[in-house]
């Protein structure tokens, strides 16, 4: 697509004029000081959004621990009803929220879809399973039929979300939804590159019935908002970097609150020997180059089974050259443009170096400032040096490197060979096969037969790394449990469980001795 300079990109899309500004105007902010936000396409400012101070995040927080009793006093029944409502109106108007994904991040809108869907899947999964997961519930007591315990969920108050640029729509709501849901009040931070889409949902979340103050909003720099809030919540979900990551996690570590942190990956892909090479190719471009790469889950190294490698490649390098770039608002483009001069800039950096120490390029490896100004064609790197940074590092992008191995032996190990461990995929004729293989690989996460799409769209089952790429978990029961403090309530039927008055403290033993043989035998026969 051809773009006259005096167009602006927002005209380009069915976003009301002003809508920017006004969601810009919903920011509490006392202080004048705003920041540029830009439009990855074009690289042209589209608004400004204020540059939260400390003093403006302490009364965001204030505003939100005051309506939280209230909001967790709510029947978790109706806290759920608004949430499906919410789900709705995210599908109701997902022709807006696609333009504003689009507008902000650069993505191409079938990659924005994937956002759009996922937000009423969250919604309406914790809606149904969140009542039951947090309902009070019965234990194991000390004493059979003496004593019994029951375990209560009280939400832990004010939740901070600090949510990365790359899915700024899942990203900032898939923690949120859980955490409102179990009662809390949320505070969220999105990226200062990526504002509107944020605020944007925060309209419908309170269209669909969510008090006002239960849900606040703080923007600006991640280096100021993010550590003030971290200072003033009880329990942080931080998704970014890992570098970022450790220092979230030492100051709520001095604060003694809890956190989740959802880091990056440096994902392998395996091709069995008895895998389908093209459906493996088709998944391999799906887990390469969605939203251009800038995906934690996305796949870059590739190792595959010797005798599959040739065809696999000719498949992979086929797929990958029919891919068309651009930043256009319809269906028509498969990738999309990075998010700025310093994601290029990386990009750029990983694919020079690899070059340099030998690998070959077999398609892609160059910037396409006539399509965007932070374009990047798909890439696919053979011959990389094992301890190139593009073999290391996260390089969040598409570039992808492709490497023979001899055995399924050979891939687990080279596929263990990380820091990371964020998630995985593997390819194989026999499943079960295939999910030997993936038990034997390090990641919170490893789809069998899919690139990513399988785990993640599985709200029902938790995602989340191991080492560098974080702890804690999302989805799942487990991603609602993060934000509750779980709290014994026990009872004795025959007052203190100590000896009755009168009882010689020798009977009481051979008492409390036979009792506690009776409680291993019947285990948990008696709650
Ligand atoms: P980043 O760590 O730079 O920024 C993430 C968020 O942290 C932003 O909102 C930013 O403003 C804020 N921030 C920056 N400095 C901060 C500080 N000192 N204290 C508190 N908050 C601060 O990450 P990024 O580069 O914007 O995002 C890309 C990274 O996120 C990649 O590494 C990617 O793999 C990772 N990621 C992980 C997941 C996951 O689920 N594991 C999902 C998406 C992205």
């Amino acid at each position: 697509m051809t773009r006259t300079t005096h167009r602006s990109i927002l005209d380009e899309t069915r976003l009301p004029s002003g809508r920017l500004e006004a969601l810009a105007g919903r920011i509490d902010a006392a202080g004048g000081e705003t920041i540029a936000v830009r439009a990855p396409a074009t690289d042209e400012p589209i608004g400004r959004i204020p540059a939260c101070t400390e003093a403006d995040v302490d009364a965001a927080v204030e505003r939100a621990r005051e309506a939280q009793a209230a909001w967790a006093e709510t029947p978790i029944e109706r806290r759920a009803a608004i949430l499906r409502r919410f789900g709705d109106l995210v599908l109701a108007r997902r022709e807006e929220l696609l333009d504003l994904l689009q507008v902000e991040t650069g993505k191409s809108r079938r990659h924005a879809v994937e956002e759009v869907l996922d937000v009423p899947l969250t919604s309406s999964y914790y809606a149904d399973v969140g009542p039951e997961t947090l309902a009070e519930g019965q234990r194991r007591g000390a004493i059979p039929l003496a004593t019994d315990a029951r375990v209560a969920y009280d939400p832990v108050g004010v939740v901070g979300i600090i949510s990365p640029w790359n899915y700024p729509l899942t990203l900032a709501i898939t923690d949120a939804v859980p955490a409102l849901l179990a009662g809390n009040a949320v505070v969220l931070k999105p990226d200062e590159k990526t504002p509107f889409v944020a605020l944007a949902l925060a309209d419908l979340l309170y269209e669909a019935g969510l008090p006002r103050d239960v849900f606040r909003i703080v923007t600006g720099e991640g280096p100021v908002v993010g550590p003030a809030l971290i200072d003033r919540v009880d329990y942080v979900a931080f998704t970014g970097s890992t570098e970022t990551g450790r220092t979230v996690a030492e100051r709520a570590g001095r604060n003694l609150i809890d956190c989740s942190l959802e880091l990056g990956g440096k994902n392998p892909l395996v091709v069995l020997g008895d895998a389908d090479v093209e459906t493996a190719a088709r998944g391999a471009v799906q887990g390469a180059f969605t939203n251009a790469g800038q995906l934690c889950l996305a796949a870059e190294r590739i190792y595959v089974v010797r005798s599959q490698y040739e065809a696999f490649l000719d498949a992979f390098v086929g797929a990958t050259r029919d891919l068309s770039l651009g930043t256009g608002f319809d269906y028509g483009p498969d990738v999309g443009s990075l998010i700025d001069g310093d994601q290029l800039d990386r990009v750029e950096a990983h694919v020079e170096d690899a070059v340099e120490r030998g690998a070959s390029v077999l398609t892609g490896g160059r910037a396409r400032p006539d399509v965007g100004p932070f374009c990047y064609e798909p890439t696919v790197l053979t011959d990389v040096d094992p301890d190139s940074p593009v073999a290391r590092e996260e390089t969040f992008g598409p570039v992808v490197s492709v490497s023979p191995v001899a055995t399924a032996e050979a891939a687990i190990e080279a596929a263990n060979d990380t820091e990371y461990g964020l998630n995985a995929s593997v390819w194989a004729g026999d499943r079960e096969r295939g999910r030997e293989v993936a038990r034997r690989i390090e990641a919170g996460t490893v789809c069998v037969n899919d690139a990513y799409t399988a785990g993640w769209a599985a709200v029902d089952a938790p995602m989340g790394g191991v080492g560098d790429s974080g702890l804690g978990r999302r989805h799942g029961p487990e991603g609602l449990l993060r934000y509750v403090d779980a709290r014994t309530l026990a009872t004795s039927r025959v007052g203190p469980l100590d000896a009755p008055p009168g009882v010689p403290t020798r009977w009481f033993v051979r008492g409390l001795s036979a009792l506690t043989r009776l409680q291993r035998r019947l285990g948990g026969a008696f709650r």
